[in-house]
């Protein structure tokens, strides 16, 4: 038995000969690079979002990268996002020659916890990156007002987001301009990298789709100073068909976390906070255990894969040198880093897998190797 965390195998055997198709007719047009496709899934994504404008870009670093300078984020401002993401955010805001200022999260949701915001405050802060993470939205009316009463830009980081929804309204539309991802495993994900950057305001599209293709909206015109990263057709043609299941996908995420909270209920473990809305995507279901690293251990010996969301803090990471601000010490990200476990959850897992993973799980705990460590006190 091999349990993935994500598997892709099965999404693309079901889509296999429609997706195969749509990538002939690219073929067959040969209209790789800002295609017809890539216009199409721009005007669809939008929609889906709620939002006027969709720029389909190389990547989700490039998405954030792209969409802070968009805004005017540059050397010497101040950006604050949450210390517990995946390093892009972080490097995003460095890219643009910014400084990251980085907080806590609410030990509740995992999410940047709007209360330290003052704290993060300076005479150069910019904007703020919340991260919608493991696909829950962040504290969007608490982040904005305190944006809106201190002039900040709110640039969403919805790489793990697609679909999740804050008090009815999408990820990309909760502030001034959101990133997406389109890496293979996120929830909406292509068959190799892509990414968006999501606005309703026209100046910031505008410069994005000339800035992600050198500069240029007319050929051998170059207004600014761009860049070369483009969302080709190939894979907009895939997002297409796979947008259309997105929204089942992500139902079917909810479903299996609700087994997996019915078949651990009893276990020596902390699960995702459950407020009874249905706003989380469960892009990853991740769980508090003691001993995270032997259980994980014993898990792969079942043939089990798990994830760690993330293992080493960003501000910990070699990557950020010494270009960011720690206004107080992230004591849960630094905490949690060492009990969190990302169990398998895709709208591919079978239920009979997700009973297996809370069993092996269950065992896992009850070992004595995993007991003999005490529970972390924080
Ligand atoms: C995946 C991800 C990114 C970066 O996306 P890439 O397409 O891999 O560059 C950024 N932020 C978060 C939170 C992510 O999960």
């Amino acid at each position: 038995m091999t349990i993935p965390l994500v598997n892709l195998k099965r999404q693309h055997q079901s889509l296999g000969a429609e997706i195969r198709n749509a990538i002939e007719s690219v073929i067959d047009r040969g209209d790789f690079i800002l295609g017809r496709e890539t216009a199409a899934f721009e005007e669809e994504f939008a929609a889906y979002c709620g939002a006027k404008h969709c720029i389909g870009v190389g990547n989700g670093l490039d998405a954030l990268t792209l969409a802070l300078k968009a805004l005017g984020i540059g050397p010497g401002d101040e950006v604050i996002t949450v210390a517990n993401t995946f390093v892009a955010t972080a490097v995003a805001i460095q890219h643009t020659g910014a400084t990251p200022v980085l907080v806590d999260h609410d030990p509740d949701n995992y999410n940047l916890d709007p209360k330290l915001l003052p704290i993060a405050l300076s005479p150069r802060t910019r904007a703020i990156v919340p991260v919608h993470l493991y696909g829950r939205c962040a504290d969007m009316d608490s982040i904005n007002e305190f944006a809106r009463s201190h002039n900040l830009y709110v640039i969403e980081d919805a790489c793990q987001a697609h679909g999740a929804t804050y008090k009815g309204r999408r990820a990309g539309s909760l502030g001034h301009a959101a990133a997406f991802s389109f890496y293979p495993g996120k929830n909406l994900g292509g068959l190799g990298d892509g990414g968006a950057v999501v606005t309703s305001d026209l100046a910031v599209a505008n410069h994005l789709r000339s800035v992600r293709n050198y500069g240029s909206t007319v050929k051998n015109h170059h207004a600014v100073r761009g860049y070369n990263s483009r969302l080709d057709s190939i894979q907009a043609a895939v997002l297409r068909i796979k947008l259309r299941h997105l929204e089942a996908w992500n139902s079917r995420r909810c479903q299996l976390a609700k087994l997996y909270r019915n078949e651990l209920c009893d276990a020596q473990l902390t699960l995702p906070s459950d407020d009874g809305h249905e706003d989380h995507v469960y892009h990853l279901f991740v769980v508090r255990v003691a001993n995270r690293d032997a259980v994980l251990a014993r898990l792969k010996g079942q043939g089990i894969e798990c994830g760690i969301h993330y293992p080493t803090p960003v501000h910990q990471q070699p990557a950020l040198g010494e270009d960011f601000r720690l206004p107080h010490c992230p004591v849960y990200t630094e905490s949690f880093c060492h009990e969190i476990l990302s169990l398998p959850i895709c709208p591919f897992t079978e239920e009979s897998e997700v009973q297996a993973v809370a069993r092996e799980l269950i065992s896992a705990l009850d070992a004595s190797d995993v007991r003999a460590a005490e529970p972390m006190l924080y």
